[in-house]
């Protein structure tokens, strides 16, 4: 998969992608995560990509021609048009299985977004889809494609050790996951559950399962509406249940 992001800021997010787990997959070509100066294609003579808005009020919109002139030359370079996305506090909130459906695409463009905003003329021209990180709004788009990019290129074939270490995880199934320990055994007097030193994998298995299902139950009982659930799990919530009553 390759990843292209439109910015004002690359170093800002360059920082960031040499980083860790998502650094090395770069290294390792599983994932091509490039950054692209919006600045680098404006045609004004100060280089200037943002002007007043129209009809008065504060702040300043990012203008149409040199996000058009970057995100054209991303197309030349591709031979194609990647899928695009504007980040925006305006857009549908990032899921899970949003992240599991944009990562089956091989080109995925993140429009960063500053200041005000962008002038909407470009956005209706050259869009697909909008995404949030959450009702909350940032200073520019450039942690939000961030976030984007790090739910994505952890689901890509070989980024992770292990396919069932992102399938475990909260979300993947729309449930959250069990607690994790790890040495010592007692710390500050605490001891690790039992079942998790017993050696035994069926009543591990069986543990981790009752965990995430009560702290589903317990943190985000919303999910359960959308979970896939086996009959032993409706048992276990009907359990969780009469005790709260
Ligand atoms: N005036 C805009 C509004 O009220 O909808 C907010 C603009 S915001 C200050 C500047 C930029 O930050 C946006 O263009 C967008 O790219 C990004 N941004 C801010 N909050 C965001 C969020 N929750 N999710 C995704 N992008 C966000």
């Amino acid at each position: 998969m390759r990843i292209d992001i439109l910015t004002l800021f690359p170093e800002m997010c360059e920082s960031v992608l040499r980083e860790s787990i998502i650094g090395r997959a770069r290294e390792r070509g599983l994932a091509e995560i490039y950054c692209r100066n919006i600045r680098d294609y404006s045609a004004d003579k100060h280089r200037r990509v943002d002007d007043a808005p129209y009809g008065g009020g504060a702040g300043m919109v990012m203008t149409a021609q040199p996000i058009f002139d970057c995100f054209n030359s991303l197309c030349r370079d591709l031979g194609k048009k990647p899928r695009l996305i504007y980040l925006s506090p305006q857009g549908k909130t990032l899921t899970q299985q949003r992240a599991k459906e944009l990562a089956q695409f091989d080109n995925v463009a993140l429009l960063c977004g500053h200041y005000e905003g962008v002038d909407e003329r470009v956005l209706s021209e050259i869009v697909d889809e909008e995404i949030s990180i959450g009702d909350y709004v940032l200073t520019g788009g450039e942690l939000p494609a961030l976030v984007v990019t790090d739910c994505l290129v952890r689901l890509l074939p070989g980024v992770l050790a292990g396919e069932e270490a992102v399938e475990n995880e909260s979300h993947y199934f729309s449930l959250l996951e069990h607690p994790h320990y790890t040495r010592p055994d007692v710390w500050r007097g605490k001891e690790v559950p039992e079942v998790l030193i017993s050696g035994h994998h069926a009543n591990i298995e069986a543990w981790r399962r009752q965990q995430s299902l009560y702290r589903t139950f317990m943190r985000r009982p919303d999910l359960l509406e959308i979970a896939d659930l086996q009959p032993e799990d409706l048992e276990l919530l009907a359990s969780f249940r009469q005790k709260d009553e």
